[in-house]
């Protein structure tokens, strides 16, 4: 097995800490956190298993709080014109975001790639001074009283530590900064999913959440002419699964649904998720920080 240093990285020591905050995940929580830290004069590395920034469609839509979250931060210019989103919904149930206060700067919702806000929120992380050091994955975690020691591993195996005063768990749901610090996570496993797959070559009406007798159906066009397809087969219950679901489930749970055939386009993307519900037990253990 090949081993790596890091020339900036100090032997595993008690001496002062290498950084900081160590801040694992490079998602939009993460980046963001480690700008806001960069801003206010802390040492902020950023470790990110993935070699390249994420490719998948995820979250595109923001709303009115993270708008003026954005916006404090002068971000809204970088991050360009933004489509209106239109209407949102509450549970599939429509429902008007404006309403509320009509006059607020940013009410509505807006449209804006997952992947457009990391790029940006990135690029002002690494412009205020943060070090993203991707392709490490977080697997050792030991809080050592006055510091943190961190141990991360590369592709082709190669091991680095890193001291910092606080680590910050931004790696999403499955975290491993939760499990390594033993953070509490009680709550419930699914008890329904939702299919859903990015198709091309299909011409199907757009549907904004629509409650049919079989199911819920969701359909809308981006702007690349494919459409984006959720699903939910009333009654039916999540899957053991080792993978995504296959188009043919998806384009079968759309013709129960909505009696439209999709089988013949070419699936761009295929996801499902789930209402599994849990929650942290607490947010802090010691130097360890959980930020969802
Ligand atoms: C497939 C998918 C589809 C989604 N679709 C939608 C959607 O349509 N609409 C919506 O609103 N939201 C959607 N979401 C949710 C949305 O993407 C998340 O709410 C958002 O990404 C959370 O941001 P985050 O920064 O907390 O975590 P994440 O974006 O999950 O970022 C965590 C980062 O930590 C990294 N990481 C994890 N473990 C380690 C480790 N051990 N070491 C180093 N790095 C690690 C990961 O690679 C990742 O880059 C989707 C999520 C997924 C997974």
């Amino acid at each position: 097995m090949s081993v790596t240093v890091d020339a900036d990285v100090v032997p595993d020591t008690d001496a002062v800490p290498d950084t900081d905050v160590v801040v694992v995940g490079a998602g939009p929580v993460g980046l963001l956190l480690a700008g806001d830290l960069r801003a206010q004069g802390v040492r902020a590395d950023v470790l990110e298993q993935l070699a390249e920034p994420m490719t998948e469609s995820r979250a595109s839509t923001l709303h009115a709080r993270t708008m003026e979250v954005f916006a404090d931060r002068g971000l809204l210019g970088r991050l360009g014109e933004l489509p209106d989103g239109g209407p949102g919904h509450f549970g599939g149930i429509r429902l008007d975001l404006t309403a509320a206060d009509p006059r607020h700067p940013y009410a509505g919702q807006w449209k804006c790639p997952q992947t457009r806000l990391e790029a940006v929120l990135q690029e002002r992380a690494v412009e205020l001074g943060v070090r993203v050091r991707r392709g490490r994955r977080l697997v050792g975690l030991e809080d050592r009283g006055g510091h943190v020691k961190v141990e991360t591993v590369t592709a082709d195996g190669g091991r680095e530590r890193l001291t910092a005063r606080f680590v910050a768990g931004c790696d999403g749901w499955r975290s491993t900064v939760r499990r390594l610090a033993g953070f509490g996570f009680a709550g419930h496993d699914a008890t329904r999913e939702m299919l859903r797959a990015d198709v091309a070559g299909i011409d199907i009406p757009d549907r904004r959440f629509e409650r049919l007798e079989n199911g819920l159906a969701t359909a809308y066009r981006w702007p690349d002419g494919s459409t984006r397809v959720m699903v939910h087969v009333f009654g039916s219950t999540p899957r053991r699964r080792h993978g995504p679901p296959g188009f043919a489930e998806i384009a079968d749970a759309w013709a129960e649904v909505t009696g439209e055939r999709i089988g013949h386009g070419q699936p761009l993307w295929l996801n499902v998720f789930d209402n599994t519900l849990r929650q942290a037990s607490r947010y802090r253990r010691g130097r360890v920080f959980l930020v969802p």
